[in-house]
């Protein structure tokens, strides 16, 4: 029997690669098409796209239950993105769904509501980055080396408001001398969260191949292992 594929959705904001000419040159059909495209080229993953403009943000209840993980991408428009919308997402991430925040979705909706804390960071323009692996046994860091670089990258630094992190898994170097934890995982409820810094919407960050294995191993990880309903079950009483 052919093992049961893993669903993913790509969310994106999708303004940036339409309204700017430069990031459209980069990815004329959004970053969500180059990551999906990806994920596809994989076998056991089956990814789909959904972006802010479409009708309830391309959410519905339907598309969630059948989603096992979904990518979310957003910048400039995090306040356009629907309260309910916002719940529906992180009540299947409390079922089992998986979720992988990526760059500046720290400041998203849905990422504050998991974490609880206010996601603030420093940050400058570009430069280089040096991204290391300090949990190389974690299946996040699976093929990846010791550490590989960004040629181009906007600085995310310390101190990030986090909770503090299940895991670690990569931490990120700067010339400028500052620090960030680029890659950690939280559990909440059943479903497993990853956040990864990479990703700034101005370089092609998205066909670096280290951060796309990065990307398709974290959909692997964060796939629900179990789905609960969020309702209350009805216990029967033991008997005496
Ligand atoms: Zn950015």
């Amino acid at each position: 029997m052919e093992k049961k594929k893993i669903r993913v959705i790509v969310w994106n904001e999708f303004r940036h690669e339409r309204h700017n000419e430069k990031i459209k040159k980069i990815y004329p059909e959004g970053m969500h098409s180059v990551i999906a495209k990806h994920l596809n080229s994989q076998g056991d993953i089956v990814a789909g796209c959904a972006t802010l403009d479409e009708p309830e943000h391309g959410l519905t209840q339907e598309v969630l239950d059948t989603t096992d993980v979904i990518i979310w991408w957003g910048h400039g428009a995090h306040r356009e993105v629907k309260d309910e919308v916002v719940a529906r997402v992180h009540k299947r991430v409390l079922e089992g769904m998986g979720i992988i925040c990526l760059h500046s979705s720290h400041f998203s909706k849905i990422f504050k509501a998991l974490m609880g804390t206010s996601c603030v960071l420093n940050w400058r323009d570009g430069g280089k980055e040096r991204i290391w692996t300090i949990e190389p046994s974690h299946p996040i860091a699976e093929g990846i080396g010791p550490y590989f670089e960004l040629p181009g990258t906007e600085m995310y630094g310390e101190r990030f408001d986090i909770p503090s992190p299940e895991k670690i898994i990569f931490i990120s170097w700067y010339p400028g001398g500052e620090v960030f934890r680029s890659g950690c995982v939280w559990e909440r409820g059943h479903g497993r969260v990853f956040y990864f810094s990479p990703g700034h919407e101005s370089f092609p960050i998205y066909y670096d191949q280290n951060i796309l294995k990065i990307i398709t191993n974290a959909v692997r990880w964060t796939a629900p292992r179990i789905m609960m309903k969020q309702e209350c079950q009805n216990v029967p009483p033991i008997e005496k």
